[in-house]
């Protein structure tokens, strides 16, 4: 190796690739590679979550028209400051504030580039020596990826299929200890599919009070749900326990590329404010990118003007998908779905490789699926749970039948001789 070489350190570069071949992007490129150039049948994508390009999904022309309306005002043109414009920070508080016993203020309110900006944010400022963190398993990976990379030590409590994907509350005080920092819910969940209810977040909230640790919310999919089980932001739980909120506009208004979020303080009793937390916030704020300013400036018109008509059709259009995706795999014997979906845009299904011939795992059905039938999904283990896949629903509904359809006679195929 050449003295540049050595200087520039093709020793971390690796570290980059292996760790990137192992997030959910790293998967689905790998199985994007494995489709058959033979194969004349078009790709059906149930890997990720992004159905923006299906019409079915467009997003509210009033979104599109705030954007243009800012845009074209030539008042956004500027560096936007590190926390966020004002009337964005208020507009989001307000969004917020629905429901909540205590008001938020424009003042605890972040703007992130997306929800991922505000998960980097967290695990940077949550970082410090022998700390550790609660995460759940199965996982949204990329807080693992960022907790390795602020060296964090991971400690993963169940979520429990057999009770409806709820947090194994037992494991997680068992888990905890004086240098856990905080547990991670996702609700509505991914990969899961669930909604947790009000009395289990309760729990989840005293939990963490008796624990003394921070509860960190993401709620990327908030107001996506569409089962029996009413959707509960976390911080209606502020006042037992600080609540870091987490979202964004990517999925409840299907603009994943706009690149909008947020991270929401509640700490009506100040104790995030006491310990430092909102000092690191701000501090990671002032050295990190944000975004872009006419998309920030579009927020208050945003939040005002989409009609309640849209959140119900998407609402609709994702209920009926999941019920075509729970028929069908439930029709597929070797292929078994623990809970019907009631929000998010996944299923947790559970694969039982000893029905099928000549399928070691996971990762090799989904393989051998790209290639013959042109179908991803996403091996569980890009979520922690082996003999899983992680099935997305949100896509037009006719290439989902015709997606499962290729899955069932994949199954059929490939199923253990009698
Ligand atoms: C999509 C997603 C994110 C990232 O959201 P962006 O706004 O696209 O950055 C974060 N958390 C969960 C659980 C998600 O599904």
């Amino acid at each position: 190796m050449g003295t540049a070489a050595k200087r520039w350190g093709f020793q971390g570069k690796q570290e980059l690739n292996a760790a990137s071949a192992t997030t959910v992007r790293g998967y689905l490129n790998l199985l994007m590679a494995n489709v058959s150039h033979h194969n004349t049948s078009p790709v059906i994508p149930l890997g990720h979550g992004d159905p923006s390009h299906f019409p079915s999904f467009r997003t509210t022309p009033a979104a599109e028209d705030a954007i243009v309306h800012a845009l074209r005002s030539a008042k956004h043109n500027c560096y936007a400051p590190t926390v966020g414009i004002l009337p964005a920070r208020r507009a989001i508080a307000d969004y917020l504030n629905r429901d909540l016993p205590y008001k938020l203020s424009p003042d605890d309110v972040y703007l992130t580039v997306g929800c991922t900006q505000a998960i980097e944010i967290v695990t940077a400022v949550l970082a410090r020596p022998g700390a550790n963190i609660l995460l759940p398993r199965p996982s949204y990976p990329y807080y693992d990826t960022c907790a390795a990379y602020n060296r964090i030590e991971i400690r993963h409590y169940d979520l429990l299929p057999e009770n409806g994907w709820e947090v194994d509350l037992d494991a997680v005080e068992t888990l905890a200890d004086e240098n856990t920092v905080a547990i991670v819910i996702v609700n509505p969940g991914n990969p899961c599919g669930n909604v947790f209810s009000y009395e289990q977040l309760n729990k989840v909230a005293e939990t963490a009070r008796k624990l003394g640790i921070l509860v960190v919310a993401d709620e990327a999919y908030d107001n996506l749900a569409f089962g029996s089980t009413r959707y509960v932001p976390m911080r209606v739980f502020g006042s037992t326990v600080p609540v870091l909120t987490l979202g964004s506009v990517s999925k409840r208004w299907i603009v994943p590329g706009w690149r909008l979020g947020w991270l929401v303080t509640s700490d009506p009793d100040g104790i995030l404010q006491k310990s430092g937390v909102i000092d690191s916030i701000v501090g990671f704020l002032n050295i990190s990118s944000d975004p872009a300013t006419f998309i920030q400036a579009a927020i208050p018109q945003i939040l005002e003007n989409t009609e309640e008509e849209f959140f119900s059709k998407i609402i609709c259009t994702l209920r009926e998908c999941a019920d075509i995706c729970y028929d069908k795999v439930e029709e597929i014997p070797c292929l078994t779905c623990p809970k019907k979906p009631e929000g998010s845009m996944f299923v947790m299904v559970k694969l039982n490789v000893a029905m099928l011939e000549d399928i070691s795992d996971d990762m090799d059905f989904c393989l051998k699926l790209a290639k013959e039938e042109s179908v991803i999904i996403l091996p569980g283990r890009a979520v922690g749970m082996k003999n899983w896949l992680r099935i997305t629903f949100a896509i037009e509904s006719c290439l989902l039948q015709e997606g499962l359809a290729r899955v069932k006679s994949f199954c059929q195929r490939h199923a253990e001789k009698q």
